[in-house]
């Protein structure tokens, strides 16, 4: 029984340890002597200031990563299990260091405690051991070739790669993009949103506790433009692994294009139809629609934010969607009672609360909720529209905030259409008792990901990312060894044919 047990309890942190760059790990301050404050988005607090990565720092990084990275290193003379203890040691570091962190995730970032602790602590040390796992068991293939030759592949590491990750999971991105890369062998340049860097520069310490070589990881806190830019652009840089914007997107594989045509992965936006048939255990699919509406405030790229819901179940799933998302509580994200925290940011708030008063003003059905919290800075209280369009503002922009959009359809062909047509294709839902129902709609939906009666269901071992503008690229599972790697085909002439 979960609710015996005692629950973890965030921790006091009286001042942040670790706030400059972590270059061939080292601690090292920006070279313009410039910095970011870092604010708590539950009181506006500044917690502290981090040293902000430049154009020059970012030099540094990835001169630091090329060294590392060049033939006889320390890290390239590594053995491929070395590798891999290396990461269940960080695995291991972050396990025991996992009140400490979920309680700096949650100062920095707003989220809940106990979500950060059980999900994004708890998926980031699956996400090191998963791929620790993988360092000794990355194999190429021998094929038959005509002629006397033999042939055989190598998957060797890109070199050096650049990562961008987004705030919204900040410590769990930082994990998806430096595990696979570690374990296949490259080293990393990492750049951290410029709002939540406290947790990545944290586990930068714990990198070099564990025992990584200098220079395999780096860390370079700093704004998009700036730091962003200069590790898209580099022509030190092999491959940049995106998350956040698709309009960023856009720039990062431009700038790729125009230096040196590095390796682009990236996990952009989506606007994620969740479609629920009549013949679905409604109590779940109410349930698992709203994890997928509210979790983290909204902020998912997988946020299920476009709910299809048959005709006869419709009115009784909105009654029942307003019923429990009226007992969601919220406020501070240290106490846990709390499932609800604030927004990331002012900028955030208010475009939020534009969608909103945009649904309202296109004749949207407000349900419940709508507006900011009173007196309480960031927070926006659960929202739900029903009566939504396909046309409105509401059905078509990310919303990245805590606003449930349901709409009603007829048939099956006509939901498939209409899930399908936008431009982004992360993520799909489909809840139904028939199996048939759900392998010909699942495999109908344009998505990377559909969820079959369940919701955010995100796993190590299982494949991650976008078809059409919801990105390029897939992360975790054995699929993302493949964009950590380069293969290089080796061609013997032999003397005679192998017979
Ligand atoms: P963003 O795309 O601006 O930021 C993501 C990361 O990219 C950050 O580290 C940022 O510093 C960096 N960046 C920004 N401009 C850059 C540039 N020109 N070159 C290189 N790097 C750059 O996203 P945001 O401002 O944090 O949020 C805006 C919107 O993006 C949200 O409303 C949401 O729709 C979407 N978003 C998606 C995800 C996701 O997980 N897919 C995450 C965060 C935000």
């Amino acid at each position: 029984d979960p609710a015996a047990l005692p629950l973890p309890q965030p921790c006091r942190i009286t001042d942040i340890k670790h706030t400059k760059l972590f270059i061939n790990n080292e601690w090292h301050s920006s070279a313009k002597g410039k910095t970011i404050p870092i604010f708590n988005p539950a009181t506006g607090d500044k917690i502290c200031e981090v040293e902000e990565a430049d154009k020059a720092d970012v030099d540094v990084a990835v001169e630091a990563a090329r060294a590392a990275m060049k033939r006889g290193s320390a890290w390239r003379r590594m053995d491929v299990s070395g590798r891999g203890r290396l990461l269940h040691k960080l695995a291991e570091l972050l396990e025991r260091d996992r009140t400490l962190l979920a309680t700096m995730e949650s100062m920095d970032s707003g989220k809940p405690f106990l979500q950060s602790f059980f999900i994004d602590l708890e998926g980031s040390i699956k996400t090191l051991r998963y791929y620790a796992g993988w360092a000794d068991k990355i194999h190429g293939k021998t094929m038959p070739v005509d002629d006397n030759f033999m042939c055989f592949t190598k998957h060797e590491p890109v070199g050096v790669c650049g990562a961008i990750i987004p705030w919204n999971f900040p410590l769990l991105m930082f994990t998806w993009k430096i595990a696979p890369a570690l374990c296949c062998g490259n080293t990393v340049v990492i750049k951290p949103s410029e709002l939540t860097p406290l947790t990545a520069l944290h586990v930068g310490a714990l990198i070099k506790e564990a025992g990584f070589p200098p220079g395999v990881v780096n860390i370079v806190p700093g704004f998009g433009p700036t730091s962003g830019a200069a590790i898209a652009s580099h022509m030190g840089i092999d491959k940049v692994a995106f998350t956040g914007s698709v309009e960023v997107g856009q720039l990062i594989k431009e700038a790729a294009a125009k230096s040196n045509l590095k390796r682009v992965t990236l996990e952009l936006g989506g606007k994620n139809p969740c479609i629920v048939f009549g013949d679905s255990d409604l109590q779940l699919a109410v349930q698992e629609a709203q994890k997928g509406a509210f979790y983290n405030q909204g902020q998912c790229c997988t946020a299920a934010s476009r709910v299809f819901v048959e005709e006869r179940v419709y009115d009784e799933f909105v009654r029942l969607s307003v019923e429990s998302a009226k007992k969601i509580v919220a406020g501070d994200p240290m106490d846990p009672r709390t499932s609800h925290g604030p927004q990331i940011n002012q900028q955030q708030f208010e475009k939020i609360l534009d969608l909103v008063e945009s649904g309202k003003r296109e004749g949207a059905k407000l349900e419940c909720g709508g507006h900011a919290l009173q007196d309480k800075g960031l927070f926006i209280q659960p929202t739900i529209f029903s009566d939504v369009k396909d046309h409105m503002r509401l059905a078509k922009e990310e919303i990245f905030g805590p606003v449930q959009c349901i709409m009603k359809f007829k048939s099956q062909e006509e939901v498939i259409e209409r899930a399908n047509s936008t431009h982004y294709g992360l993520a799909a839902a489909v809840f139904t008792r028939s199996v048939d129902r759900a392998m010909s709609v699942s495999s109908a939906l344009e998505a990377g990901t559909v969820w079959v009666n369940c919701y955010n269901a995100l796993h190590a071992q299982a494949p991650f990312g976008g078809y059409k503008m919801s990105g390029n690229g897939r992360e975790l599972g054995e699929y993302a060894l493949a964009e950590y790697t380069e293969v290089k085909a080796v061609t013997i002439k032999l003397s005679e044919q192998l017979t």
